[in-house]
C-alpha cells in the first residue's frame, strides 16, 4: 500500500519554461479553481497549460527509483495498490496501469488490471464536460487547446447526429476538457474510488507508505486514515517518507514512523538492503550509469541516516515491514 506524489521529471527545461511562462499568467490557486472553465481568457491558460503539462509528461520515457521501487514490489506481490495525487501518469512506464474499472474493483495484490489509483486525474486523458466520454487527447484537441481553444466531444457530435437522422431534437454538445481535478471537484468516478480503498483495506496490508507528499488535501488525508486504521488492525506500520515532518497534531497516532528524506533516497537504501539477487534492472535497461546514480543515492541515504533520522529504531522498523 503506498501513498504518493512522486513528480519526477529529467531534461525537461524547454517544456518548464514554456509551462512556467504560461502559468505565470495566473497563481496556482487561479489556474486549478473551477472558475477557469466559466471565465473564457482563463480558460485558454488552463488549456494551454494542460497541453504543455501532457507534452512534458509525454517526455518522460522512465520513472524514478520510487516508480520502479512500485513495480518491484508489485512484482513481488507486495503491492495492494499504489494511491497517487499525481497527475503525470509516469507510473505507465513502469507498466503499472492507472486504468479504473468496475471490473477490477477487489483486494489489490492480485489485480492484474489496475494497480494505480490517480486520486486528482490523468493528464494524458480528456473528458466531455456532458456526457461520459473519456479517452486520451485526440491530436486536434492537442492543436486547439496550445491555442487556448477546446474542441467539441465526439460522442455527443455522434449522438447528434443520429437524432438528427431519426428527427429528434438535438441536445447539448459538451467540450473536451483535460481530465485533471480542479479544486473543490470531485474525481471523475467518485464512486468507484471508495469501492477501491474498501477493497484494498479489506486486504489487510501490513504497510502503508506515505512518500513524496505532506498530505495537505483533506480527502487524501481521510483516505490515509482509513488505510492507517486497516493497517494496525493488521499489525502493521505507517511510515513517512518525506522531507518534511508531519503535522504532528493530525498525524499523532496515524504515523508510526517518520523518515525525512526524499522518497528516492529512501528506496535506494532499502533496495540496497534487499537480497541483490532478486534487482529487477529498470523497465528501460540503465546500465552503468544507472547503477551509479543508484549507489549514489544509497550513499547519501546513508548518510542522512546517522545524521537526520527522527528514530534509527522507526527505520529499522520501517524496513523490517517491507
Ligand atoms: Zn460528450
Amino acid at each position: 500500500m503506498v501513498i504518493a506524489s512522486l513528480a519526477r521529471s529529467q531534461g525537461l527545461d524547454e517544456t518548464q519554461i514554456k509551462l512556467d511562462s504560461v502559468s505565470a499568467k495566473m497563481n496556482g490557486r487561479e489556474l486549478f479553481d473551477t472558475s477557469v472553465l466559466r471565465h473564457a481568457n482563463k480558460k485558454a491558460v488552463f488549456y494551454q497549460f494542460a497541453a504543455l503539462l501532457l507534452g512534458q509528461a509525454r517526455l518522460v520515457r522512465r520513472g524514478s527509483v520510487t516508480h520502479a521501487f512500485l513495480r518491484r514490489l508489485f512484482k513481488r506481490g507486495q503491492l495492494v495498490r499504489c494511491y497517487t495525487q499525481n497527475i503525470d501518469g509516469i507510473e505507465r512506464t513502469v507498466q503499472l496501469s492507472p486504468e479504473l474499472s468496475s471490473d477490477t474493483v477487489r483486494g489489490g495484490l492480485t489485480d492484474e488490471q489496475c494497480q494505480v489509483v490517480q486520486l486528482h486525474g490523468d493528464i494524458n486523458k480528456v473528458r466531455c464536460t456532458i456526457c461520459a466520454y473519456r479517452d486520451g487527447w485526440p491530436p486536434e484537441a492537442i492543436e486547439a487547446a496550445l491555442q487556448g481553444r477546446v474542441i467539441e466531444c465526439p460522442r455527443c457530435l455522434d449522438i447528434n447526429r443520429e437524432r438528427s437522422l431519426a428527427d429528434k431534437r438535438k441536445r447539448g454538445v459538451g467540450e473536451l476538457r483535460p481530465d485533471i481535478l480542479l479544486y473543490e471537484e470531485t474525481h471523475w468516478n467518485e464512486e468507484l474510488v471508495p469501492q477501491y480503498v474498501q477493497a484494498d483495506v479489506a486486504c489487510h496490508p501490513t504497510a502503508l507508505l506515505i512518500m513524496g507528499t505532506s498530505l495537505t488535501i483533506p480527502g487524501c488525508q481521510e483516505i490515509v486514515k482509513e488505510f492507517a486504521r486497516g493497517v494496525h488492525q493488521a499489525g502493521g506500520r505507517v511510515v513517512w517518507i518525506n522531507p518534511t515532518r508531519p503535522n504532528e497534531t493530525r498525524w499523532a497516532g496515524v504515523v508510526d514512523d517518520v523518515v525525512l528524506m526524499e522518497s528516492d533516497l529512501f528506496i535506494s537504501a532499502l533496495e540496497h538492503m534487499w537480497d541483490t539477487s532478486e534487482v529487477e534492472p529498470h523497465s528501460n535497461g540503465g546500465g552503468d550509469e544507472e547503477s551509479l546514480r543508484r549507489q549514489t543515492l544509497c550513499e547519501e541515504a546513508k548518510r542522512l541516516r546517522r545524521r537526520n533520522l527522527t528514530s534509527e529504531e522507526g527505520w529499522q522498523i520501517a524496513f523490517d515491514n517491507l
